[in-house]
């Protein structure tokens, strides 16, 4: 940052969702040059659905993204209820989940195929200032040269700041936080996203849902384009040595017949679906511990999205926890941006301290409930993952009616997660550190 006249330059790695809402984010600051560096050589299509809650969909809103939002590139629910429980069996409707302080129907749960929304998001960004074949894998930062990122292909770029947001396997991570590790949860979701029109003559509810048994789930809905998602799955044991899953890789080509066979016996509405679900693909689920920061480099780096908070897939969360970590960036750097010119590396330092406040609590608070959650769905009566003992097609069908409405009425109230606000949580930080300036300020005394 030696040039006062220059632009702050921002490299972003990783041009996912997080990526890409930080750039679409900071842009918005005034004199910044921000560039994104993503490993893969062209956008694939990823056979995946998202949704986004009313938190991420608001506040691309906000960003005015609002592409994103439009019914038909997302759909969501017809009825009431953003989230539906159901039956194993009897497909009867067990419990649901209903906003509370939504009111614009634009900002209730939305599905997208990833595809979808990463295009949208795509269209905000000028595509001259994404650089795709460019995997991060060593970073160096010092004072004379701030941040320089070196890339497998055995180029470099400088930047004065970098934000990692290069998802769960995070380079900028390992870089910064080596012993941070990564473990399989033990589940594995087996996903795929097709033509609706391959349900011709298929009798199902139109409405998103949630299928329950006491050992997995399987979740249908359709998507936006014309797209249908079904997810199965299974949990085993993570530490089970012969599973043969232990070693499968994210969208690694799934066997349709395996994902048949675990959902025998199940009402003939997902059979149905699955009778006519084309191909799976693989998700083995990671998590790991939360970070003590997520700032790094002396204030010259920080991380966001999965990089930053490594809690796996619960409640289908992650992507507006991404969005809101990049806009809070924002809200931070734009807080501490001086009338003229560019932020001091102090400033920033101040700015990235402000945006770690807002975001880690909450975002903690998330990844606690989410290791509950890991537990606590194994099955009910289980009491931790090394309990579960099983392999693939080996689980006892506890087909016990009252435990199973047990463990569906006690899952938790999600509504803080997705409804949460990160304007009104970054005021109460800025709010919380001028009244702390204050009473600083004044002498023992008066207190
Ligand atoms: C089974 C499953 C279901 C889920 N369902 C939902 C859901 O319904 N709703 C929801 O909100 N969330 C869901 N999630 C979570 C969600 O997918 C993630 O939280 C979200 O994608 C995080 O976005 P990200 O941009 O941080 O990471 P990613 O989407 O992983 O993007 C990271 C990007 O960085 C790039 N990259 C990686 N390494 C490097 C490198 N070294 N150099 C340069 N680029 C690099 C990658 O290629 C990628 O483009 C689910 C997760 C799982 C496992």
């Amino acid at each position: 940052m030696a040039n006062p006249e220059a632009p702050l330059r921002i490299a972003i790695s990783g041009a996912g969702i997080a990526g890409l809402a930080a750039a679409i984010s900071l842009r918005k600051l005034p004199g910044v040059v921000v560039d994104l560096y993503e490993q893969a050589k062209a956008f694939r299509e990823i056979g995946a659905s998202i949704g986004l809650g009313p938190n991420g969909l608001r506040t691309l809103e906000t960003l005015g993204v609002h592409n994103a939002l439009r019914e038909g590139v997302c759909i969501r629910q017809k009825g009431r209820h953003h989230q539906v429980y159901r039956h194993w069996r009897t497909g009867e409707v067990l419990a649901h989940d209903t906003h509370r302080a939504v009111t614009e129907p634009q900002h209730a749960t939305a599905r997208f195929h990833r595809a979808h929304l990463h295009a949208a998001l795509l269209e905000h960004v000028p595509l001259n200032t994404v650089h795709l074949g460019k995997k991060t894998i060593r970073i160096d930062v010092s004072e004379k040269d701030g941040v320089v990122l070196h890339f497998a292909d055995s180029t470099s770029a400088h930047a004065d700041l970098l934000i990692g947001a290069d998802g769960i396997h995070s380079a900028t991570r390992k870089w910064f936080v080596p012993h941070h590790k990564l473990h399989w949860t033990g589940w594995v979701a087996m996903r795929s996203t097709f033509d609706a029109s391959l349900l011709d003559g298929v009798d199902f509810p139109d409405d998103a849902a949630h299928w329950v048994a006491p050992h997995r789930s399987f979740f249908h809905g359709h998507l936006g384009h014309g797209q249908f998602t079904t997810v199965g799955g299974f949990t085993v044991d993570p530490a089970n040595p012969p599973n043969t899953y232990r070693n499968v890789h994210w969208n690694d080509e799934g066997s349709l017949q395996r994902l048949r066979d675990l959902y025998q016996g199940w009402h003939p509405t997902v059979q149905a679906l699955l009778e006519k679900t084309p191909y799976t693909r693989l998700y083995p689920n990671m998590a790991g511990e939360p970070l003590d920061t997520w700032v790094y480099g002396g204030g010259r780096v920080a991380l966001i999205g999965d990089a930053a908070h490594t809690h796996g897939g619960a409640f289908a969360a992650g992507g507006s926890l991404a969005i809101d970590d990049a806009y809070c960036l924002l809200l931070a750097l734009k807080h501490m941006w001086p009338a003229t010119g560019k932020p001091s590396p102090a400033l920033i330092v101040h700015a990235l301290r402000l945006f770690e406040a807002t975001r880690r609590p909450h975002v903690g608070k998330v990844m606690t409930l989410a290791r509950h959650q890991i537990i606590g769905k194994l099955a009910p009566g289980q009491k931790s993952e090394s309990d579960i003992g099983v392999k693939i097609g080996e689980e006892a069908e506890v087909d016990d009616d009252k435990k199973l409405l047990e463990f569906i009425r006690s899952r938790p109230d999600t509504a803080w997660i997705n409804e949460h606000s990160v304007e009104v949580a970054f005021q109460a930080v800025v709010e919380a550190e001028a009244a702390k300036v204050e009473r600083d300020r004044l002498p023992q005394s008066q207190l």
